[in-house]
């Protein structure tokens, strides 16, 4: 992994959710209290003005800086659990450097697995893990099979659009939404579309620098 590649990622990233602004806020308007988008916005912005302090530093040590920024930034249920996405990377980086996509996917599913731990929750409850959990499975299998880069990119882009969407007709049985029973069938889950998003531009950024 290299620490520029994370900090074009946060860029992007931010961009991508800021031209998501009233997509995400009526999502967590319609199933949650409407602060999930200005949450991340937050998140967003304490990363982009680190970027001076995270640049020198290797992957390991930022994406640990990043992790602990989200957790007194973001908020909410979802800011401990992208916190622990990154300081779970951090962790794995720092074990034995990420480099192969094949090391990505491990380091991808290591998260995400994390994330189902610190929140107690699994597939099918309408939650960021129905779009996390099938792009780890995707990620895993086509890197196994080799695949071409691209390829993979494009089929990670495509899971991660196939889970969000899938939060439609779910009951949420985790989070806020988890009140409204069956009220909140019919619509998609706020943090599914804010995890897809993030990985639909990063999978983007990926592809381009593959060429
Ligand atoms: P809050 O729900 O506290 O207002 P946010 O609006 O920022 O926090 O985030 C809501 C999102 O967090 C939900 O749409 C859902 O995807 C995610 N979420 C909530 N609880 C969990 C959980 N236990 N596991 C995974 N994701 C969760
Ligand atoms: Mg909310």
């Amino acid at each position: 992994m290299r620490t520029e590649f994370i900090l074009e990622a946060i860029e992007a990233v931010n961009n991508a959710l800021l031209n998501s602004e009233a997509e995400l806020e009526s999502l967590d308007r319609e199933i949650g209290d409407g602060d999930h988008f200005i949450n991340l916005k937050r998140g967003c912005a304490a990363l982009l003005a680190m970027h001076d302090e995270l640049a020198p530093l290797p992957p390991a040590d930022a994406l640990q800086r990043i992790g602990m920024k989200l957790l007194s930034t973001i908020g909410g249920a979802s800011g401990p659990l992208f916190a622990t996405f990154f300081t779970t990377l951090a962790k794995v980086e720092k074990a034995g450097n990420i480099s192969s996509l094949t090391e990505i996917a491990a380091a991808f599913s290591a998260s995400v697995e994390a994330i189902k731990q610190r929140g107690k929750a699994g597939a099918g409850e309408k939650t960021m893990l129905d779009t996390l959990i099938p792009v780890a499975e995707t990620f895993g299998r086509l890197t196994a099979a080799n695949a071409a880069p691209v390829e993979i990119f494009d089929a990670i882009q495509q899971a991660a659009e196939a889970g969000m969407l899938s939060t439609r007709d779910m009951i949420a049985t985790k989070g806020r939404a988890a009140f409204l029973g069956e009220r909140a069938i019919g619509h998609i889950d706020p943090g599914a579309r804010s995890s897809q998003i993030i990985i639909h531009t990063i999978a983007d950024l990926a592809k381009q620098q593959i060429g």
